[in-house]
């Protein structure tokens, strides 16, 4: 059997904690460690889990980690040089300080997420639009969640149908929940008040082909983001035709009105009565009865993104990719739903009552 790909976490807050988590359940891959500034109830949990932690920034970091008695296993620079692959999962913009100070000179592929520039990496990446562009690179980057959960709905269609033009209003929660920094509190706040928003152009950084405007606002919840999609299609398809397409990804989550979800939070309390770790929702939230093809054949529908969640199978599709571990993205996005269970919450193989 091939050696499992050996992954370090360098950061380790909302993103990073999922992605790790979710490396440990790849039979292909294994967890060299994970990176913190400083102990907290996060690194508390990661001691528990048994994972190796490192220390950023060692001469600051040591002694706090000793006096709270959390065992440190060396700096991150040392579990980076243990590994195949980085995901960097730091603050918005320290990933590409992390790149000039650290990657480029171990000479380390690494993964960066969506609050970095595209030109960081120079490769942007969604599992099922562009796998094969990440095959054996260096740099790459995971986009956004919102632009995740975009690409996967627009490749999916493009390929069925072709677009002429999509249209897309996102509804973007304030902040994530265990966030008190970030707002609105109160009022919805046009983000930005220019148009486009940044997630039509960064759509194009994956789907370069794709005519996409967006218009983003923010308002006051922490329960994920809500879009409203519209498009122009090439083909007239019916809307059984529509749904069809949509139902050969299990990345896309065909909400039936009889399981009464009627707004995110239901979705995310299904994400805990289905026992999903942290409750999370790694697919995109489709409610299927907005799914709708008017008389001039335009598409319309309404999509929930888990912000917290959705770009964890896209990371662990882009590891196998960089590595070149799977070259083909369709079995490499078949094994990371088979270990992260993404796609039960499909009932296709259900009967309604
Ligand atoms: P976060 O603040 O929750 O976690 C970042 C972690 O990195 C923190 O634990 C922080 O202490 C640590 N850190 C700080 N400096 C570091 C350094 N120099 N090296 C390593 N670690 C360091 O952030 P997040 O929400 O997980 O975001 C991480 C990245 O993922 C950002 O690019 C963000 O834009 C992107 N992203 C976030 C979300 C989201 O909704 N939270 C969704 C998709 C993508």
């Amino acid at each position: 059997m091939a050696d499992k790909i050996k992954v370090a976490l360098n950061g380790y807050g909302t993103i990073g904690k999922r992605v790790a988590d979710a490396v440990m359940r790849q039979g292909d891959m294994t967890l060299v460690g994970i990176a913190k500034t400083k102990p907290d109830y996060e690194a508390y949990a990661a001691n528990k889990k048994g994972y190796p932690i490192y220390a950023v920034e060692p001469a600051k970091a040591e002694p706090k980690f000793k006096s709270a008695g959390i065992p440190i296993a060396g700096s991150n620079l040392d579990m980076i040089k243990k590994a195949d692959i980085v995901v960097d999962c730091a603050p918005e913009g320290l990933g590409e300080e992390n790149k000039k100070n650290i990657y480029d000179k171990l000479d380390k592929p690494a993964i960066f997420q969506g609050g970095e520039e595209h030109e960081v990496a120079g490769t942007s990446f969604n599992a099922a639009a562009n796998y094969n562009e990440a095959i054996g690179k260096k740099y790459v980057r995971v986009v956004s969640c919102n632009t995740t959960g975009l690409c996967r709905l627009i490749y999916a269609i493009e390929k069925a149908f072709g677009i002429q033009k999509a249209r897309v209003v996102l509804v973007r929660r304030g902040g994530d929940p265990n966030d008190a920094k970030r707002g609105p509190i109160n009022g919805i706040v046009p983000d930005p008040i220019h148009l486009p928003s940044h997630h039509g152009p960064d759509v194009q950084t994956v789907l370069p082909n794709i005519n996409i405007d967006t218009a983003a606002m923010k308002v006051p919840t922490t329960l994920m983001h809500m879009h409203f999609v519209n498009m122009t299609l090439k083909k007239k398809p019916s809307r059984d035709e529509v749904l069809a397409a949509l139902r050969q990804w299990p990345r896309l989550w065909l909400i039936p009105s009889w399981y009464n979800i009627k707004f995110t939070g239901d979705a995310m309390e299904f994400g805990r009565e289905m026992g999903r770790p942290r409750n999370d929702i790694m697919e995109n939230a489709i409610w299927e009865e907005s799914v709708t093809i008017d008389p001039q054949g335009e598409f319309n529908v309404f999509q929930a993104i888990h912000q917290e969640s959705d770009v964890v199978p896209e990371n662990i599709d882009c590891i196998r990719a960089m590595t070149g571990a799977e070259k083909d993205g369709m079995k490499s996005m078949e094994k990371t739903n088979k270990a992260l269970a993404i796609g039960n919450f499909n009932p296709w193989k259900l009967t309604p009552p």
